[in-house]
């Protein structure tokens, strides 16, 4: 067992926190005002290589492991979290793939997704649910060779990202996956959602009209859409996480600095013993939350089933997120509650953690559904 990054870890830690902290960190204020990630960012992600992180290089991927990839969100995430969720909703287009797609799609989809030409998307939301897989109402009929597309999905990031979005539909035989193009006639897209935070993520809803999609994209078998979710998204909450970390990451940064600049009578704030019990509390929190992802990228890499780890990681992760970006702000006073300083756009950032990749009541029931079944 051991608990430390290897050299070359270290090393593409120490790439993207440069990085971030160069292109990133000083653009995050505008991404989050303007709701926008600059055009040129995304050819800098891709010549650093960002999109394929985990996958096998005859695919077009850098052949590392996951612990790679939440290294890299993880940093990215604390300049921007927007941009870490573009990488985090892109990876589950190449990870549907990796999992289940069959030689032929692989070979025809992952080089352009893990150099980044094609952005990723994960569409399974609908207006009427996010949690019930059952109730979902996109249908997708059979006709002749190919299957027609009908039906609308909420809230799905990157969908008006030109690339490929991984879909799910209903068949007589249940819950099926499929591979769109987004550029597909019948495939369109909302005005992205004006959101709380992680601004800049491009999270709109996507109408299918008539999407007529060929037998061989089909991904997985017919009608185990549902199971194959569960397992797709266990690696969304892994991503999730990462980010989770990073916004965690930043208030810690955020407060220390914040409690060493700030007087009160003469003296740092940090010299009361109020901020320090606050600092104190989000460091551990964020470590705590740090391993539980490291572990979970290190299982991931392993192969095999992740769900109940990352129904758990997610778990803890979104709820450290929420409470240290509070402490964080806390800290701060009333100056962390105004738009002057980051703290204030990590706290909104970090709240949808309890929300995306399934809410935090629904992780509950899946770890408690397989220790008391
Ligand atoms: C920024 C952002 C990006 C997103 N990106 C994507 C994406 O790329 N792809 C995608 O498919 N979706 C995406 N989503 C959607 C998101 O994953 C869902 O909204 C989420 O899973 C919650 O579903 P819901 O909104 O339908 O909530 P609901 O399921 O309606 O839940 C609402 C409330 O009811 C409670 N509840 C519901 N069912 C149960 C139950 N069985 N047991 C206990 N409590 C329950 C919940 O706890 C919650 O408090 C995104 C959402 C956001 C905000």
């Amino acid at each position: 067992m051991e608990f430390k990054l290897t050299k070359e870890q270290e090393a593409i830690t120490r790439m993207i926190r440069e990085f971030a902290e160069k292109k990133l960190a000083p653009i995050a204020t505008q991404i989050d005002r303007d709701a926008k990630i600059p055009p040129d960012i995304h050819p800098e992600l891709r010549k650093l290589k960002l999109f394929g992180i985990p996958y096998d290089k005859k695919y077009g991927g850098g052949g590392e492991s996951y612990i790679e990839l939440v290294l890299v969100i993880e940093e990215v995430a604390k300049a921007s979290a927007a941009v870490s969720v573009r990488l985090a909703a892109h990876y589950l287009a190449p990870i549907s793939l990796s999992l289940y797609g069959t030689e032929e799609q692989k070979e025809q989809c992952l080089p352009k997704l893990c150099s980044g030409e094609d952005i990723g998307s994960l569409a399974f939301t609908e207006a009427a649910t996010g949690s019930d897989p059952e109730a979902i109402t996109t249908m997708a009929e059979l006709s002749g060779d190919d299957y027609i597309l009908n039906g609308s999905k909420r809230f799905i990031t990157n969908a008006p990202l030109d690339g490929l979005a991984i879909i799910f539909a209903k068949t007589d035989n249940g819950v099926t996956a499929f591979i769109v193009n987004k550029n597909q006639p019948g495939y369109s897209t909302s005005k992205p959602w004006e959101m709380m935070g992680l601004r800049g993520g491009q999270v709109a809803d996507i109408q299918l009209k008539d999407v007529r999609i060929p037998k061989a994209n089909l991904l997985g078998p017919e009608g185990k859409g549902y199971r194959m979710l569960t397992e797709l998204i266990a690696y969304g909450k892994l991503d999730m996480s990462a980010c989770l970390l990073g916004i965690g990451g930043a208030a810690l940064d955020e407060a220390i600095k914040y409690a060493k600049e700030t007087t009160a009578r003469g003296k740092p704030i940090a010299n009361f013993q109020t901020i320090q019990w606050l600092v104190a509390d989000i460091e551990t929190q964020v470590e705590a939350a740090r391993w539980l992802v490291y572990r979970l990228a290190y299982l991931a890499s392993q192969g095999g089933d992740i769900r109940h780890q990352s129904a758990l990681t997610k778990l803890f992760a979104s709820e450290m997120a929420t409470e240290v970006t509070s402490k964080a702000l806390q800290v701060h006073g009333s100056y962390g509650y105004t738009k002057e300083f980051k703290i204030e756009r990590l706290y909104r950032d970090a709240r949808v953690g309890e929300i995306i990749e399934g809410v935090s009541e629904i992780q509950r029931v899946i770890i408690a559904a397989s220790l008391l079944r």
